[in-house]
């Protein structure tokens, strides 16, 4: 396909939009992001709270494709194992693998998303922060974006949909071409919270590992942050149960609820009960479509075509490996759709394996409750 006579309109700027930006732009295409929130390099990123991934070896190798490895590492904290936390008897860590080759490691969602951002503008794409999908129009090929008080209408040659989980695109390609959409949504949410750094100005606890502390229905889990503080979540059922999000509700609520559970966290956490009550509680499912893409016209990628449960700590590699797959198919086929049809392909089988595997380890986490570290473990090894 002759480059130059191509371009290409990403919806959403986070992740996967950032990172197939920079590999299309690095091609030659001529690329546009349209990102419904402000710049973050601006702004700071959305909600101001540090909040962190496992980055695996996936993952990795997509960002050494589009020469962002360096970037990001820099800022990435090395977890080589799990460190587990009962509630009663000794904490202790459980190497991942034999020595540090064998690793996984923490990144901050919002400093990924402005390296992300900073190498694809480096690179010659259009960034448009404060642009929203609003509508498209398929037969004219024009794309409508709003933000605060503007409207722009953008003639597009394609249009790809990394607008996530909630994707606009979706919807509106589901206006032209039923989708086959269906989401799963499971009964457990989840609230972050988070260990700030010592006294000192370092960790707390042991840096360089994923802090689990399982206690079968529920559980908290901690990654480290490159400014030495830890992003706690805390994975429970909404209702119907207790603990939950229906019977843990308050400040007072939590403080006795972490007391009783996750003592060893109380002194870490100082600020739990404000954090409880502030912070949202997430809800989590895994997204099915029959068809991932509208002929040459748009195609949908990561969390925008198959979300995920994270509990293989998959979603964002998964994102990745789509971008590479198709700016390699954008490569090598004569036609967009060809090249849509082709990604979707080589790519539905394998997210929905991971989706499923997600949600196995989900289920068993939930019945096998002895077992919760060791599935958790499992999930942020195998990613
Ligand atoms: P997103 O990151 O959601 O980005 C979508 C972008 O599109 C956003 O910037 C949004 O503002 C923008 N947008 C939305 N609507 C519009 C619109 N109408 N117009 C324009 N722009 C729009 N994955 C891992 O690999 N490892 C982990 O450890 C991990 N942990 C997780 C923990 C939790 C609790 C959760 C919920 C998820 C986790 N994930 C993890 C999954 C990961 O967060 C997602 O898979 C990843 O963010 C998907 O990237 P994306 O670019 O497809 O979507």
């Amino acid at each position: 396909m002759n480059a130059d006579a191509r371009g290409i309109t990403i919806v959403g700027g986070g992740l996967a939009g950032a990172l197939l930006a920079i590999l299309l732009a690095q091609r030659g295409w001529s690329v546009d992001v349209y990102e419904r929130r402000g710049d973050p390099r601006v702004h700071g990123y959305a909600g101001g709270r540090s909040i962190n991934l496992a980055l695996a070896e996936r993952g990795l190798h997509a960002l050494r494709q589009a020469g962002a490895d360096g970037a990001v590492m820099a800022q990435a904290v090395m977890m080589r194992g799990r460190y587990v936390h009962p509630l009663q008897g000794e904490p202790g860590l459980q190497r991942y693998g034999r020595d540090d080759s064998e690793v996984i490691w923490s990144i901050n969602r919002g400093e990924l998303n402005i390296v992300l951002l900073d190498i694809a503008e480096s690179h010659g794409a259009r960034l448009h922060f404060e642009h929203g999908l609003a509508s498209v129009d398929f037969v004219d090929k024009v794309a409508v974006f709003k933000g605060d008080g503007h409207e722009t209408r953008k003639p597009f040659q394609a249009l790809v949909g990394a607008d996530g989980a909630g994707s606009s695109l979706r919807g509106e390609i589901a206006r032209v071409l039923p989708l086959g959409e269906r989401t799963e949504w499971l009964d457990h949410g989840y609230k972050e919270l988070e260990i700030p750094p010592a006294n000192d100005g370092g960790f707390r606890i042991e840096a360089n590992a994923l802090h689990i502390w399982p206690r079968g229905h529920y559980m908290c889990i901690a990654l480290p942050n490159d400014e030495c503080t830890f992003t706690v979540t805390l994975f429970m059922p909404h209702a119907g149960e207790h603990p939950s999000f229906e019977t843990v509700r308050t400040a007072d609520e939590a403080q006795a609820f972490f007391m009783h559970d996750f003592p060893d966290t109380l002194p870490l956490i100082p600020d739990l009960r404000d954090d409880y009550e502030a912070n949202p509680v997430g809800t989590l499912g895994t997204l099915y479509l029959d068809r991932w893409h509208l002929d040459g016209r748009a195609v949908l990628i990561g969390d925008a075509a198959h979300a995920m449960v994270p509990f293989h700590g998959q979603g964002m590699n998964c994102a990745f490996e789509d971008c590479v797959a198709l700016a390699d198919h954008l490569d090598a086929n004569a036609s967009l759709s060809d090249a849509f049809a082709a990604f979707e392909a080589q790519r539905k089988p394998d997210a929905e394996a991971i989706q499923q595997m997600a949600l196995e380890n989900y289920i068993e986490m939930r019945d096998k409750v002895d077992d919760a570290a060791f599935l958790l473990q499992r999930q942020l090894e195998l990613a």
